[in-house]
């Protein structure tokens, strides 16, 4: 520990808090001479991924500036590990390309023309624009569209404040199918496993490598794995995480839920289920199917009709499915049955994101934990809400009376999130206009399919009036907006982050480092940009500001919300927002702060994050209290009600809270998708996704059985679409990179600057030994794109796979998207809605204040797959189905590496294909969606209903 104490500096795993004053470590760039470096350290939180990891920032007390990122080992989540992203963020703050002053468009929207302006320019623009729509009544024409959130409460609050229904997201391009299939269940939409205390581990997904809240889990995977947890991996892809497993499941893409209902067959064939947890904490008495009802019936009775309705998934049709033998399958169930109580699983994104039905995954994959009673216990599947914690600010304003439907249309009444990759084609449909649109963060030209309908809407200033990217970075979207405004990365501003990791609660605080540091030694900012690089600002204070200024007499009713609650009447400081937060609403925090003989805010301030709870388990059977149950009555069905609302239920005789459903249980039978149009998938069942073989056979016109018309449409290929066809994998992520914003991390970027095609050895061979390297070009049904093959035995035959992040671009040479990650392009409307784009240049070293440009080896950018994506809205969850049927051929003499041509007249035909497929509200009560469904900014009750 103390082998430098000549100069002063430590080896440790982490610098103690005691010494995070004045830490010193040897220069490693004066090596050999030993030269100590004293360093002052600030805690904050990672921006890179939303798991919100616990960074420390080393500041050079000499220089003043931040000389590195390391881990938090305060932070409760992830201890003071990180993955490669995190410590990058250094190679961010100090990007030479980034934007560092509000710009504003010069010349036409696109031309690439900009000039700096103030911020009170920017507040007096758009807070004039809002203050006009509110008080015309045009509330719905603002909206903020948030890609990475990375903060909890904030912008609820701040939306609700301005009375609008404005909030859209990304998260139907994300993680909306599996939310579906979660909510239905137990109203919590996301998982929280306990790897750490499990017995049996199932992932549906990469989990040790990427994904949500990957390296917090992660590190608890492998800690189950150390202490005798066996790891199953459902897969197509040898991931680095299947390669990690005891079971590699390399499941044909669609099909996993024949093989967890498979699995679920098995368990209730053998009897190996926990048959006293389904009677506790099921809705068994609900279930209605295949001509059985349950009402009356007993539950042994019922069990029989649930085994004879999955009787049809045996171990054999689910191997003639999915391609993984059946005895594996069997295997699997005993050994998930023999977990018990102790199963854990993760699903996020592929199987569930990538397939029409792939809500279903979430579904069956929830069914094998309620038939093991692995729900809410140690080592098993608990509810991301018992594990997020999200406080209470100093006011909150009154839900918004209005609902947008270009948020939340009829078409799509179960979707969990706002159909918001389809606002292209709804503002083509003439369903409304956006006034006012901030985009934070967000890069939909790029990370959304069917960028070029974006790109002609960004365009068009009949559809979109005023529109500002909130960004830390270049963007392919930034290019197209009329105010660019630098947001700060992790170490420049403040937000309010929790995730639902392991078994605890826990929160953290994400803090603008050179401005807590300077402040700690007694100079005073009033606003953060004014500490951090340039006039980079954080968004806390910009939406305090605009508030303030689209209503600056405070006569709309939104100023209101942003006064000091300290100082009636004064402009709210950040100081005083979190301050109160952790003086009033965090359980525990005053008091430990006090310990110390710190403020609450001081502590955070200290340590960057505050353990709330630990070993969160079994919720659901929190007894009702007194006052809960004050005024309640019993149903019949055994749900106490208070005020006509359940708020919990009986079982075994005590009133308890149970779930967030209606019956108060896990819906096994959701009466819900009956209501809603949807019988037949009132359980959890399998039907066939839009890649599926039966569907390529369709697309080709070949006779094929099982093809299931009502729920998917057929794909009609462009004439010059030709060659063998494949599912396509394209939402995989590499380890190292995170959508576009890891772009400008020079040290993300050496490793990985390359998506090729994948594809497998036997494919290769049979369309004319195709070797890696080779240019490939691939259809889809709206236009191609061409890139390189990799031959590899990593992936199934018959499947091919090309990785998410890669292939960013720029519309000129210089800059506007970071030099070191995107390929220059030429961009071309060559026909109306006809678009091509070829590659001018690759990546290649430039000047700039950073000596390493100079050196980039690298010339590879990757290719743009998803601009050649159509949307694909699943008729029941809203999301994007992101799997795709292709056409693979060589590439011919005239195309070359990165060519890309998109038809976006084809997009739109292939958008109305889909919609069509939807069943719309009214459902029972003429209500726009089930009450009982959550909305991100929920509105008033009325508004639930259609006029
Ligand atoms: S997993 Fe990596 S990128 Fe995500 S928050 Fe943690 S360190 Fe950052």
């Amino acid at each position: 520990m103390d082998d430098f104490k000549r100069d002063g500096s430590h080896l440790a795993s982490f610098p103690p808090v005691e010494k995070w004053d004045d830490w010193v470590e040897l220069d490693p760039e004066a090596w050999p001479r030993r030269v100590a470096r004293h360093y002052e350290l600030v805690p904050t939180i990672c921006f890179n991924c939303e798991s919100a990891c616990g960074l420390l920032a080393y500041v050079d007390k000499e220089t003043g500036k931040i000389a590195k990122f390391e881990g938090n080992p305060k932070h409760p989540a992830s201890r003071g590990r990180l993955c490669a992203k995190g410590p990058a963020t250094i190679n961010q703050i100090h990007d030479p390309d980034r934007i560092l002053y509000p710009m504003k468009r010069v010349g036409p929207r696109g031309s690439g023309k900009w000039e700096r302006v103030s911020w009170n320019h920017v507040l007096e623009t758009f807070g004039a624009r809002m203050q006009k729509a509110i008080q015309e009544g045009r509330g719905e024409e603002i909206m903020y569209h948030v890609g990475r959130p990375g903060h909890d409460l904030i912008m609820d609050r701040t939306l609700q404040a301005w009375g609008i229904d404005g909030h859209n997201s990304h998260t139907n391009v994300c993680s909306s199918s599996a939310r579906l299939g979660y909510l239905l269940w137990h109203f919590a939409d996301r998982p929280s496993p306990d790897h750490a205390n499990a017995r049996f581990i199932l992932l549906l997904s990469s989990h040790l490598e990427s994904g949500h809240y990957f390296n917090p889990h992660a590190q608890r995977i492998i800690e189950g794995k150390m202490s005798g947890a066996k790891l199953a991996v459902m897969d197509p892809r040898l991931s680095n995480t299947a390669s990690m497993a005891d079971y590699w499941l390399p499941t044909y893409p669609g099909t996993e839920v024949a093989a967890l209902l498979a699995m679920a067959n098995v368990i209730l064939d053998e009897n190996l289920f926990d048959a006293a947890f389904v009677r506790n904490w099921t809705n068994w008495q609900d279930l209605e199917v295949d001509g059985f009802s349950a009402q009356g019936q007993t539950f042994q009775a019922t069990i029989e009709a649930l085994r004879r309705h999955y009787a049809r998934f045996t171990p054999q049709f689910a191997e003639k499915e999915t391609g993984v033998k059946a005895e594996i399958i069997v295997k699997i169930a005993r050994e998930t049955a023999d977990a018990g109580s102790r199963f854990a699983s993760h699903l996020w994104r592929g199987s569930a994101s990538g397939n029409l039905g792939g809500w279903q995954t979430a579904r069956a994959l929830t069914l094998l934990h309620v038939l093991t009673g692995s729900v809410g216990t140690e080592g098993g599947h608990n509810l991301n809400a018992w594990n997020k914690f999200v406080p209470r600010p100093f006011s909150v304003p009154p839900p918004q009376k209005h609902w947008n439907e270009l948020l939340y249309p009829l078409e799509w009444p179960l979707c969990t999130h706002e159909m918001s990759f389809l606002l292209p084609h709804f503002l083509k449909e003439g369903r409304g206009r956006v006034e006012a649109y901030f985009t934070r963060v967000f890069n939909p030209v790029w990370t959304y399919p069917d960028g070029l309908s974006w790109i002609e809407m960004l365009k068009d200033e009949n559809k979109i009036g005023l529109h500002a990217a909130l960004t830390p970075v270049w963007s392919e979207t930034a290019w197209f907006a009329d105010y660019v405004l630098p947001m700060g990365f992790s170490a420049e501003r403040h937000d309010l982050m929790s995730q639902e990791t392991h078994s605890g609660k826990w929160i953290g605080f994400r803090q603008p480092v050179l401005r807590v540091l300077q402040e700690k030694h007694g100079q005073k900012f009033d606003y953060t940009y004014q500490a951090n690089p340039g006039e980079v600002w954080e968004e806390d204070e910009f939406w305090i500001n605009l508030s303030w200024a689209a209503d600056p007499d405070g006569s709309l009713g939104i100023r209101k919300w942003f006064e000091s609650p300290y100082r009636p009447g004064q402009k709210i400081t950040v100081d005083e927002y979190y301050g109160w937060i952790f003086e009033n609403s965090v359980p525990g925090l005053p008091e430990a702060a006090a310990k110390e003989d710190l403020k609450p805010l001081q502590y955070m301030r200290k340590y960057g994050a505050f353990e709330v709870a630990t070993d969160v388990y079994k919720l659901n059977e929190t007894t009702l209290s007194a006052a809960e149950l004050s005024g309640s009555s019993v149903r019949p069905d055994g749900v106490v009600t208070k005020e006509n609302k359940p708020v919990g239920v009986m079982v075994e005789g005590k009133a308890v809270a149970g779930y967030g459903t209606p019956s108060r249980k896990l819906e096994i039978f959701s009466q819900t998708m009956r209501d809603w149009k949807w019988p037949e998938f009132a359980l959890p069942e399998y039907y066939r996704s839009h890649i599926h073989r039966a569907a390529q056979a369709a697309s080709l016109g070949q006779p094929t059985e099982d093809f299931n018309s009502q729920y998917m449409p057929r794909v009609d290929w462009p004439e010059h679409a030709s060659g063998e066809v494949f599912t396509l994998l394209p939402i995989f992520r590499l380890p190292n990179l995170i959508h576009t914003r890891s772009g400008n991390a020079k040290l993300l970027y050496e490793i990985s600057h390359k998506n090729s095609l994948w594809l497998n050895p036997v494919d290769a061979k049979k369309m004319g030994n195709v070797r890696t390297g080779d240019l490939m070009k691939v259809h889809t049904e709206i236009g191609f794109f061409v890139l390189q093959a990799w031959v590899t035995e990593g992936l199934a035959p018959g499947v091919v796979a090309c990785s998410h992040h890669l292939g960013r671009w720029r519309l000129n040479e210089e800059n506007q998207v970071e030099r070191l990650s995107s390929a220059w392009v030429d961009l071309k409307e060559v026909g109306r809605g006809q678009w091509k784009m070829r590659q001018v240049a690759g990546v290649a070293p430039y000047e700039s204040q950073d000596p390493d440009t100079r050196r980039v080896w690298w010339s590879d950018a990757g290719v743009h797959q998803n601009l050649t994506f159509p949307v694909h809205p699943d008729p029941i969850s809203g999301m994007h189905c992101w799997h795709q049927m292709v056409r693979v051929e060589a590439a011919g003499p005239d195309d070359r590496y990165g060519d890309i041509f998109v038809d976006t007249n084809r997009s739109h035909a292939v958008y109305q294909k889909w919609k069509a497929l939807s069943r719309p509200a009214p459902g029972p009560g003429n209500l726009r969606r089930p009450l009982w469904f959550p909305r991100v900014v929920r509105p008033v009750e009325q508004a639930f209903y259609m006029k």
